[in-house]
């Protein structure tokens, strides 16, 4: 078994990111497997180095270690290219020339407001062509999935960990519950799903171990697993470390930060202890 964690580098690892790399670390550790480290770093106008150094020394700190060379996202843009030629070759993509506001604008009726999905507003489909795209690539352009033809039959993983359950999403939630999202930014040439995607599958990952606010974007990873012909890992989803008021764990909740309380001379066990693993 293979786990990994794959933080973004643009801020400062908490409590919540704490919780996640120890679950999964702990876990390939106990089944005698490996624990992969990945940044996420497609966003290159947020992501610095700065940020990916104190990930690397947070984690040291905590007693993780992990195995073989560090994935760098960045660095594996002609994966990603690959991945999207195919999707576009079997005519799943449109390109799409919407701005958030054209988009808001277009989603939402007079009283009710936007149907909200995992990366956001719906998209209402005002791009969407009625006949198959042909051509090159286009590269200059937000590409989207088109739904409708991705999601043909239910898409199916197992969730472990807490309980063991196999899920079925049917095609009509991913296509009125998700709709057509992004999979490459014309700003990054890709997207988090699908870079997602194609590096747990370069990484050989059978288990997934993430927040359960990612619980919604998972069968979108399921499905464009099937789309490529990847294998689909074992998926859990654990709760989320929340703050004294309940709310959840945010980059900006700087006071959260394992280097405030590494700084403030608390002790690794003290973080165990604190998101309820020691
Ligand atoms: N990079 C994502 C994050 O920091 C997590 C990726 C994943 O688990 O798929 O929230």
């Amino acid at each position: 078994m293979r786990t990994r964690f794959a933080p973004s580098p643009t801020g400062p690892l908490h409590l919540g990111h704490a919780y996640s790399a120890i679950l999964a670390h702990d876990m390939a550790r106990a089944c005698g497997g490996e624990f992969l480290l990945r940044i996420e770093d497609i966003d290159q106008g947020r992501a610095r180095p700065e940020w990916e150094d104190l990930i690397s020394e947070d984690l040291a700190w905590l007693g993780l270690t992990w195995d073989g060379p560090v994935l760098r996202q960045s660095e594996r843009l002609p994966a990603y290219s690959d991945a999207l030629d195919r999707l576009w070759s079997a005519g799943l993509l449109f390109p799409c020339a919407c701005s958030r506001r054209d988009i808001a604008e277009a989603a939402s009726a007079p009283q009710e407001g936007a149907p909200i999905g995992p990366d956001g507003i719906i998209y209402p489909g005002t791009c969407r062509p009625s006949f198959p795209r042909s051509g090159p690539r286009p590269l200059d352009a937000n590409l989207r999935l088109d739904m409708a033809r991705a999601a043909t039959d239910p898409v199916r993983f197992t969730e472990t960990g807490c309980r063991l359950d196999e899920i079925a999403v049917p095609p009509e939630a991913l296509i009125s519950g998700t709709g057509d999202i992004v999979l490459a930014r014309r700003d990054m040439g890709t997207s988090y799903h699908l870079s997602v995607v194609v590096d747990d599958a370069a990484q050989g990952i059978t288990h997934v171990t993430r927040g359960e606010d990612l619980f919604e974007a998972t069968p979108i990873h399921v499905l464009l697993q099937r789309l490529l012909g990847l294998p689909t890992p074992v998926y859990h989803h654990h709760r989320l470390i929340r703050d004294a008021r309940g709310k959840r764990l945010a980059k900006r909740d700087d006071a959260k930060a394992i280097r405030t309380y590494r700084e403030g001379g608390a002790t690794p066990a003290d973080i165990r202890r604190m998101v309820g693993l020691g």
